[in-house]
């Protein structure tokens, strides 16, 4: 990794495989409701971001690549799944998956997307009983209770 800028945001899946950085802000934050959109993220709906190409950078492995339609890749980590980038082939920038960044906080969607495709209850989720992890998981569980998931931050590779 040659990479001398320092990163505005970084990011990565749950098993830190791939990691990205990015080197500018992010524009057109957003949801898509759409259809494809829900399987890949196999969730209501995508929250994701754009980025010009030039600061963009995969800075640990590669993500695997689904052609979801003739125009369209898809990039996921293929040791846990995680999705993490949404490209039409010909275009200068790509789309990351906001839930992806080490602090997915700093990027508020602006828009809503692909809402011929929204589900019915996404709009009543907010209101929903609510509850923290903690409050939900016995202590005793808890206590045994080991992540594997890549810490929020970049970390130097392991073996
Ligand atoms: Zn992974
Ligand atoms: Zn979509």
């Amino acid at each position: 990794m040659n990479e001398t800028r320092k990163p505005v945001l970084t990011g990565g899946c749950q098993c830190g495989a791939v990691r990205y950085a990015l080197y500018a802000a992010p524009h057109n934050p957003h949801v898509c409701h759409c259809r494809m959109c829900q399987k890949a993220f196999g969730a209501a709906y995508a929250p994701l971001a754009n980025i010009a190409n030039a600061d963009f950078a995969w800075t640990r492995g590669q993500p695997a690549v689904w052609k979801s339609s003739s125009v369209v890749e898809r990039g996921f980590c293929a040791n846990c799944g995680t999705p993490l980038s949404f490209r039409y082939t010909d275009a200068a920038r790509i789309g990351f998956s906001i839930g992806s960044l080490d602090n997915p906080a700093a990027v508020a969607p602006e828009k809503a997307f692909g809402t011929e495709s929204k589900l019915p209850w996404a709009d009543a989720v907010p209101g929903l009983p609510a509850s923290t992890t903690e409050g939900d998981i016995p202590a005793e569980r808890l206590e045994q209770l080991r992540s594997r998931q890549h810490p929020d931050h970049d970390t130097e590779r392991r073996g």
